[in-house]
């Protein structure tokens, strides 16, 4: 029997497009649409909300949509379902509002209560609550989907194309890997730099062959002063390059904040921030892909903390640290990777006292709650000595491997 779609390993190919050589007007129209139709998606709850106090689904604003194109008819000129992907975006970010909604609301709308305390909020005066897109600062994105064979990959004189519904040119990119797997979203955006990039997501059919692994569990600790701790011992770094590209990026940020606005060497620097936050992103990314990387091909199960998105918060307070950047990725990257290698993902209730405790006689030691600074100690119970963050590896992989048990 077919498995679910769901189930199936989803991989990205991210490649640069030919700048010149791209259908620049056909790609700023569809941007342009794309933004229009979310706007309006998210006007349309929102009157829908005030009047009802409740939002409509999906698929009754999905519904708006051919009414919208009758009304605007710049709208027949795209891929109609770069629209309804517009729709669903802004649905998802419904359900991330849902998810994460704290009770806490926006300082635009605290600095209004204090003037008029009578004020109510809407739903939109909270947190997280999707925005409109603005044309200059929101990211200039569309996506499609494969449906009926409408998007073909075309190869001519080892030169690759790529040709989308209502898109008379193909559009031309460096192909630098293989494609593998059916293809089912193609993304195209363009950054600050005026850099275009064509994103294939595909459905990989069957698991690739994966080398076996050579260590049976292991426990990561996650922290500030090492990305990873292992329960083995190891202490695996961030990049070395990145403190030398932050001092870069501090230097030019206050010579921004200094260079008087709309003026053109003011749009120099910020064309040097722009690319320089690219070569950090870059190379984080490359560092957690890598990590991760082994980190799952050698060991068949790895246990980790359930890290929480209020933790991640936290650790922001640590701003010169890369880790608070990275946390997200890491479990996002560990958690796609150990799906499509088969390997198995633990993952430990956070409030587990892994760092608290000693891992040779499970006494607590309360000293170690809320202070960082302690990186050794050793146990008043039984005298073994500890390196903190190697310490609360072995109990996660400890915890991970009693939970295992116990189903
Ligand atoms: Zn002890």
């Amino acid at each position: 029997m077919a498995k679910r779609t769901n189930d199936l390993p989803k991989k990205a190919y991210k490649f640069r497009v030919f700048d010149h050589t791209a259908p620049k007007p056909f790609f700023a129209q569809s941007f342009g649409c794309t933004r229009w139709t979310f706007n309006q998606a998210l006007g349309y709850v929102n009157h829908a909300w005030e009047k009802t106090g409740s939002f409509p689904t999906k698929n009754e604003v999905v519904k708006q949509i051919p009414q919208w194109k009758v009304a605007f008819s710049f709208l027949e000129e795209v891929d109609s379902i770069i629209l309804q992907k517009a729709v669903e975006d802004l649905f998802e970010g419904f359900d991330c509002f849902k998810k994460t909604k704290g009770k806490q609301m926006k300082k635009s709308f605290i600095k209004q209560v204090k003037m008029i305390p009578s004020l109510s909020p809407k739903v939109w005066d909270f947190k997280g609550y999707p925005r409109f897109k603005s044309k200059r600062h929101s990211k200039k994105s569309f996506t499609t989907k494969m449906t009926n064979e409408n998007i073909k990959l075309v190869q001519i004189d080892n030169k690759h194309y790529v040709k989308l519904p209502k898109c008379n040119h193909l559009i031309r990119f460096k192909k630098t890997r293989e494609i593998e797997g059916d293809i089912k979203t193609v993304q195209v955006e363009t950054d600050n730099l005026g850099k275009t990039y064509i994103t294939f997501t595909c459905e990989l059919l069957s698991s690739k062959i994966v080398p076996k692994a050579t260590n049976d569990a292991l426990g990561i600790d996650v922290g500030l002063t090492s990305l990873i701790t292992d329960s083995n011992g190891n202490h695996l770094p961030v990049p070395v390059r990145y403190s030398s590209y932050k001092k870069r990026l501090t230097f030019l940020q206050r010579k921004f904040s200094r260079q008087q606005k709309g003026s053109s060497s003011r749009e120099k620097t910020r064309r040097k921030m722009a690319k320089l936050h690219q070569k950090i992103y870059n190379t984080r990314l490359d560092h957690l892909h890598k990590l991760t990387y082994r980190l799952v091909r050698d060991n068949q199960t790895i246990a980790m903390e359930d890290l929480d998105v209020k933790q991640m918060l936290e650790a922001r307070k640590y701003s010169n640290s890369i880790a608070h950047a990275s946390w997200g990725k890491l479990k996002e990257l560990l958690t796609y990777k150990c799906k499509s290698y088969g390997r198995t993902l633990i993952k430990v209730d956070r409030y587990f006292p892994s760092t608290q405790m000693c891992s040779a006689c499970s006494d607590i030691n309360p000293a170690l709650k809320g202070n960082t600074t302690i990186r050794k100690w050793t146990c008043s119970t039984c005298s073994a000595s500890h390196d903190r963050d190697h310490n609360a590896a072995i109990n996660i992989l400890n915890e991970a491997k009693k939970m295992v048990s116990a189903t």
